[in-house]
């Protein structure tokens, strides 16, 4: 490991003129300093910041400091009973210690788990621009068929970020130019021809808190994780749907999905498949075949194809079952 000078931010403005990394839970940037995959100069923690509590919004809906804990926030009443679909990914995710320690703003900006890019003997153009992509023509069983490019097909890794995507949640931040509010929507970037540039974060910006926005009564949600193991593993596959049905008839839902592209992937296919339809296994397959159209396999992922199209169904009959 590369030294490295540490500091404590004692505000949200001293963080944000630091110019250093910012350290939350350390569980994944701590690992890849130790394994010289990141190798910062200055290291700023964070964790005196005040952002750590869950709040609701006057107007509805829940204001979540980017240093709650996993944990918290996945048990937190008001998470379990209106936004089952976010509890359910955070503790679907890591294990009970990791998400102890592992928070709401890490959660959104963790490293994809693509072995090459944890292994500094490989070429890997998300670590080191311009020195190729070691998994196109390696072994890419894990990788991302949705909105990879030439240059990487890494997958992201969040459960979280893949529910709050179904949420519409907005990412809150502060840095050098004020303060701005994101739609997570627009917070990631695709690889392109840059894949070390991974979302619209400004240089020296901080996550200072997400939002979710109020559910209309009645609304069902859910996540299901598929993955080799049943504990400590990610996902092959996921979906996060947010649903509200009047009768059969399906009034609106939102659909996002893990395990299968470069970013936590919101399906507007899937969504114009469904809004306005009836509530049976025949449109949900039809949504799950427009949620995977663009799909590229690659030599080894091809399997996630079928298998989102599967987690994506079970998860809109599990919604629309109990509604
Ligand atoms: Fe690096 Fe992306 Fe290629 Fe993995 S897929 S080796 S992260 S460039």
């Amino acid at each position: 490991m590369q030294t490295f000078r540490y500091s404590q931010a004692r505000s949200v403005e001293g963080a944000v003129r630091s110019s250093g990394t910012f350290l939350a839970g350390g569980t994944t940037l701590v690992d890849l300093m130790k394994l010289d995959v990141l190798q910062p100069n200055a290291v700023v923690d964070i964790n005196p910041l005040p952002l750590a509590q869950v709040e609701a919004l006057p107007g509805g809906g829940l204001r979540i400091g980017a240093m709650v804990r996993n944990s918290d926030l996945a048990n937190h009443a008001t998470v379990r009973e209106q936004y089952a679909v976010l509890s359910e990914a955070l503790l679907s995710g890591a294990s009970p210690q990791l998400r102890n320690m592992a928070t709401t703003g890490g959660n959104l900006l963790q490293k994809t788990r693509c072995y090459y890019y944890r292994d500094t003997n490989y070429a890997c153009n998300k670590r080191q621009p311009g020195s190729g992509c070691s998994a196109i023509d390696g072994y890419n069983r894990i990788h991302a068929v949705l909105g990879g490019s030439a240059d990487c097909v890494a997958t992201h890794p969040s459960d979280m970020a893949v529910a709050m995507m179904a949420l519409e949640a907005t990412v809150h931040t502060q840095g050098a130019q004020g303060q701005r509010a994101i739609a997570l929507d627009q917070f990631y970037l695709v690889p392109g021809m840059t894949p070390d540039k991974e979302n619209v974060l400004l240089p020296g910006e901080l996550i200072t808190h997400v939002t979710l926005p109020a559910l209309a009564a009645g609304t069902r949600s859910h996540y299901l994780k598929l993955r080799d193991r049943a504990q400590y593993e990610f996902a092959l596959a996921s979906a996060a749907v947010v649903v509200r049905v009047s009768g059969r008839r399906i009034e609106r839902v939102r659909i996002a999905l893990g395990g299968v592209g470069t970013k936590p992937w919101r399906s507007a296919e899937a969504e114009r498949a469904l809004e306005g339809r009836d509530a049976t296994t025949e449109n949900f397959r039809r949504a799950a075949d427009a949620a995977m159209a663009d799909a590229k396999p690659l030599r080894y992922n091809g399997f996630k194809i079928e298998l989102a199209k599967r987690a994506l169904v079970r998860t809109l009959e599990t919604t629309t079952q109990t509604a």
